[in-house]
């Protein structure tokens, strides 16, 4: 960290064990340069933001760590998503390449992040989301972010000047009514907030809220007929092999997380400080999800995988993320998969964690 002559006052660098920790750039690796993604080309560093046309009329819009997508029709403009990062640099990047206004606006789902600036499309728009998105800004209104004009629970195609776009809701995955948006004459599709091309997925695996149905959404990502990934972060378009990447790093996770989770015990650190309630809870519970978090951490990254190179060596954030990755896993994994039965009245536990 800086030194303390100009440390800011609003720096709290003094908790030791009951605060987190700050790190030094040199404890970490040099990031694969095919993750830079648009974040330093040159029509990005002038303009503040990088607009490219995938294919027929499907664009990507990238600010360098968040981008989202529109469509021209020929007889108005579809957007995905406002991220507010990109702000009315998205409309920018519309008038860019076409006179069309913008008519329609989908929603991926209801986060901030992604669909805050959704306000400067004004009120004649028509705002397309899953049900459960509509419910969600309803009952947390933010005027940055309207109440969409038309809802669906499934399945839904939106037809505009006869380009075609399916939207599909398959359950929970990063957050309720997080939707697919796929164009498929154009082989392109938008998951937001699944899939991190060239990276690993940011902290605890995106601020996720379902990790099964999330982990599950990167399978059903390869469901689909498409040749290119919009993922809503990373700033770089992804492929299918991208996906698959992120799923060998995902089970790296969860094996390991298992793994642990039947290895460690937590008597070993009940024991080795005193047995009481304080012990219990305090020193005792965070020293063995350290345990848990390093040893899962260690095992991913010193891996040899599957194209003969480490995670780092790989994946933008391996170094970094990784163990921020691996607490939402192993508390996941704790929560939402099955375990191997639970105590009895004799007193007898079940020997392994998981079947
Ligand atoms: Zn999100």
């Amino acid at each position: 960290m800086s030194s303390s002559t100009d440390r800011p006052d609003w720096l709290v660098e003094d908790l030791g064990p009951k605060g987190a920790a700050f790190v030094n750039l040199s404890d970490f690796a040099v990031p694969p340069e095919e993750s830079h993604g648009s974040l330093f080309l040159p029509d990005r560093l002038a303009k503040g933001y990088h607009v490219e046309e995938i294919r027929d009329g499907v664009y990507w819009v990238s600010v360098g760590w968040y981008d989202c997508m529109f469509v021209t029709t020929g007889s108005g403009v579809i957007v995905l998503d406002a991220p507010p990062a990109l702000g009315e640099n998205l409309l920018a990047a519309i008038e860019e390449v076409t006179d069309e206004p913008v008519t329609h606006v989908i929603y991926s789902h209801w986060h901030a992040d992604h669909i805050g600036a959704a306000a400067m499309f004004g009120a004649n728009v028509q705002i397309i989301a899953h049900e459960k998105t509509k419910e969600l800004l309803e009952r947390f209104p933010d005027p940055f972010r309207p109440v969409p004009t038309e809802t669906f629970s499934k399945d839904a195609t939106l037809e505009v000047g006869g380009v075609r776009l399916e939207l599909s809701y398959k359950g929970q995955n990063h957050c309720e009514g997080n939707i697919f948006v796929h164009a498929p004459a154009q082989k392109v599709l938008a998951a937001i907030d699944i899939a991190s091309p060239a990276w690993v997925t940011f902290r605890d695996c995106d601020s996720s809220e379902n990790l099964s149905g999330w982990e599950q959404a990167h399978h059903q990502i390869l469901e689909y007929d498409f040749d290119t990934l919009i993922s809503g972060h990373v700033s770089k378009l992804g492929n299918r092999d991208d996906v698959v990447e992120g799923i060998e790093y995902i089970d790296d996770l969860v094996r390991y997380s298992r793994e642990a989770l039947e290895t460690i015990p937590m008597e070993y650190f009940h024991e080795s400080m005193d047995n009481t309630y304080r012990a219990a809870f305090r020193a005792v519970e965070e020293n063995y999800f350290a345990a848990l978090v390093n040893y899962v951490t260690k095992k991913t990254l010193e891996r040899t995988t599957s194209n003969g190179k480490r995670w780092e060596e790989r994946l933008n954030g391996a170094d970094v993320l990784t163990k921020h990755n691996a607490f939402s896993i192993l508390e996941k994994t704790r929560l939402e998969r099955t375990h191997n039965g639970y105590m009895r009245r004799d007193g007898s536990a079940p020997e392994k964690f998981f079947i």
